[in-house]
């Protein structure tokens, strides 16, 4: 029978009851106060009884009810039901993410986005020596306090990983990658890459060593090479004079691989920032436009604008030579009756612009990514012609990485190029002009 109409049967009971006692007394309102109250008696004694389970829901199942409260502790009991898979669907779901992430040889850190520490799993622990749950809630830079990683996390920036030692065990070299999502929380995976690290290491040493053997046989062979060189025109045959001349021209470009070479290698394993010394921008820049003049012979305009007074602190003979690099390039591959622009300038943001500009031939966009790698070359005839070495972006760019800053390449085909190094406000130091006077 319908719920609703046991319902009304049961309201019946009394009403009856009442009916019979208001013809008996013949009082209505007796009879009405006695359907009511014993109504009421009924529906109190139903609540009372579902909140007594209401506090212990899981001990028992619901009380059974006629009618209307029966369909109530029913639609209760089976949202309960639900309620109690779902939990457990969820525990489950929970259970295998925990059991996943304990799984992990990567290190897996949750951070919130007040930077500290919220959730880890056992191979963080391993690799960054921290401790669960004792160290939750701290700050993330109390506990990884390596320079590099500060400015790294300070930065916002985490297109590319970090790579430093471990700070739980130095022999071990780890890669940190940052993800940002949700309200400004982070995840950070971190990976022990020391297998890696070792193999390039061994390539490193190996182009290090194998660059410094050569260059005492070939200072040897450059200083007897010299002195025949300068009197080869007079002393000997033509043919064997041209031939000398050569090996002399192949001998310096030698030299300057082996330089870049081992310049490289030792960029690449500074594992350190680059030292605040403060260089004075303006000289530095003075000297490199003149070495540019000197090396274009008149066939280019070199101009200097300087437009801050600012200096830099950074490592001096790096920092000359990615500039040296940047208008050595401009003065080999702009062309005859170019202009080459070297400027020095400060954003409105405190960021310094260091960029050398050229009205030359350009480079077609789609080498522009590659041109920082290694003997990438857009045209490797000329490159060779005029003693590049390939090395030379490379360079720059590790320079740069030891400064916190970029290097930013704009170039059109026919229109010209721009390169500029851009550093960090924080590198930036003032005023340059009192270091000029030192
Ligand atoms: P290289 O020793 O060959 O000059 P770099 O790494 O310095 O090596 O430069 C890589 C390549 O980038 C060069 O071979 C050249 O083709 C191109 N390049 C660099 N600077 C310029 C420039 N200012 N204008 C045109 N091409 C350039």
């Amino acid at each position: 029978m319908h719920r609703w109409i046991r319902e009304l049967l049961i309201l019946l009971i009394p009403a009856l009851l009442g009916i019979a006692i208001a013809n008996l007394w013949d009082c209505w309102l007796a009879g009405l106060t006695i359907v009511l109250a014993l109504y009421l008696a009924y529906s109190l004694l139903q609540l009372w009884r579902l909140a007594r389970w209401a506090k212990h829901p899981d001990r028992a199942l619901p009380p059974h009810a006629p009618a209307q409260w029966g369909a109530v502790f029913d639609h209760l009991y089976r949202y309960q039901r639900k309620q109690r898979r779902r939990q457990e669907q969820l525990r489950h779901v929970i259970s295998r993410f925990d059991r996943l992430s304990e799984a992990l040889s990567d290190g897996m850190v949750v951070i919130t986005q007040h930077d500290e520490l919220d959730n880890w799993n056992a191979a963080a622990n391993r690799l960054l020596g921290f401790k669960y749950p004792h160290d939750r809630g701290q700050h993330v830079t109390n506990l990884l306090r390596h320079p590099l990683f500060v400015a790294y996390f300070a930065s916002g920036d985490y297109d590319e990983p970090l790579i430093i030692k471990s700070p739980a065990d130095e022999s071990r070299w780890l890669q940190f990658q940052i993800v940002t999502y949700g309200d400004n929380e982070r995840l950070m995976v971190v990976r022990d890459i020391t297998r890696l690290q070792r193999l390039q290491e061994m390539r490193r040493d190996f182009v290090a060593n194998v660059s410094h053997e050569l260059r005492t046989p070939l200072t040897v062979f450059t200083g007897y090479l010299e002195p025949l060189a300068v009197h080869a025109e007079t002393l000997l045959p033509p043919r064997i004079s041209k031939g000398v001349t050569q090996m002399q021209q192949q001998a310096d470009r030698m030299r300057h691989l082996i330089d870049d070479l081992l310049m490289l290698s030792r960029l690449e394993n500074e594992q350190t920032l680059s030292p605040l010394t403060p260089v004075c921008v303006a000289s530095l820049m003075q000297r490199a436009c003149e070495d540019g003049i000197a090396l274009s012979q008149g066939r280019q305009q070199l101009t200097l604008a300087i437009n801050s007074d600012k200096g830099l602190l950074g490592d001096k003979e790096q920092l000359r030579s990615a500039v040296t690099n940047l208008v050595s390039n401009a003065v080999r591959y702009a062309g005859d009756n170019r202009h080459i622009t070297l400027s020095w300038s400060e954003t409105s943001t405190g960021q310094g612009h260091l960029s050398i500009e050229d009205d030359g031939e350009g480079i077609d966009s789609h080498h522009l990514a590659r041109l920082t790698e290694r003997f990438y070359r857009v045209d490797k005839g000329r490159s060779s012609a005029t003693g590049g070495t390939g090395l030379g972006l490379a360079i720059v760019k590790h320079v740069m990485l030891r400064h916190q800053g970029g290097l930013e390449i704009d170039s059109t085909l026919g229109k010209g190029s721009r390169f500029t190094l851009s550093f960090p406000a924080q590198r930036l130091h003032s005023p340059d002009s009192v270091l000029r006077e030192q």
